[in-house]
């Protein structure tokens, strides 16, 4: 299928790896030109690399922190009239919510709230005007279904959603979408330093750490990022504008609800 936009321009944000990679494979494959950006110019570079040896639309980079107001100007700067916002971040640190201070839940709503929220607000307009825009925020299965040790998560992850929810049916009416895109697990160096504390506390090796966690999942399996990268492109493309204000799981039937 024609996904119906070559030619468009997209900001990919953390995605020198994992998740954010494969949104920006999958959309430069369909002809869009990608700016992706991650904190470190090295592994950036290698992802950019990566994603131009598929062929299709142009890669630009931005080595910045896009949990800051310097790092969302440069990307700004780099693309500042985007068609497609694929809002990413690095997760919250897992705990016990009685060990966090205000520092610790400002990071967290930070990167995983007012990041996704400060770049819709440079972007949305622009979509409007034109006619055309697809938002898709990477969340998190935890805004469905909470994970106890991840409690930062869950409640800027919550908090983003919430705000989406609203400004997601304003936009529609001029085709341009938002939507959450809800990551059970997948084998990406996120999970796989989880998985490596779980590991260490019950004492077996990572790789039957991962086997119990791909048993656990209806699937049998985690999750493949290029998978998720799929996703992201439809949600992103021509065809996609009926769909918006959704929180759209892709976790291999994890979640047990009936809704
Ligand atoms: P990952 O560690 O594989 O990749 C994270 C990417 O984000 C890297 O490119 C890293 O350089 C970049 N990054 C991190 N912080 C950044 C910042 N401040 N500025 C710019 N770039 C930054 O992680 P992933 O598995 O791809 O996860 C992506 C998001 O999805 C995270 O928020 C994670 O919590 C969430 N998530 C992942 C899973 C999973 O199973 N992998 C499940 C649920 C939620």
């Amino acid at each position: 299928m024609d996904l119906g936009i070559a030619g468009k321009k997209a900001i990919v944000c953390a995605a020198s790896k994992g998740l954010g990679k494969a949104c920006a494979a999958s959309l430069a494959r369909e002809g869009v030109d990608v700016t992706i950006c991650a904190r470190t110019e090295e592994t950036l570079n290698a992802a950019a690399d990566e994603i131009r040896a598929l062929g299709g639309g142009s890669v630009q980079t931005v080595a910045c922190d896009i949990t800051t107001d310097e790092g969302r100007a440069a990307v700004l700067d780099a693309c500042p009239n985007p068609d497609i916002l694929v809002n990413n971040a690095g997760g919250p640190p897992p705990g016990d919510f009685r060990d966090w201070d205000r520092d610790d839940w400002i990071k967290a709503v930070d990167a995983n709230m007012l990041t996704p929220i400060f770049l819709i607000k440079a972007t949305v307009d622009g979509m409007i005007e034109r006619k055309f825009g697809r938002v898709v925020n990477i969340t998190s299965s935890s805004v469905k279904a909470p994970i106890e040790i991840l409690g930062l998560s869950n409640g800027a992850r919550a908090g983003l959603t919430g705000f989406i929810a609203g400004l997601a049916r304003k936009t529609v009416a001029h085709n341009v979408t938002i939507n959450g895109l809800l990551p059970g697990a997948f084998y990406t160096d996120r999970l796989k330093s989880n998985l490596k504390v779980h590991a260490e506390k019950e004492g077996v090796s990572m790789d039957e750490m991962a086997a119990r966690r791909a048993a656990s999942i209806p699937a049998g399996r985690l999750g493949d990022a290029a998978e998720f990268g799929e996703y992201c492109a439809f949600l992103c493309s021509a065809q996609a504008g009926y769909i918006t204000g959704q929180n759209c799981l892709i976790d291999g039937g994890n979640y047990p609800g009936t809704l």
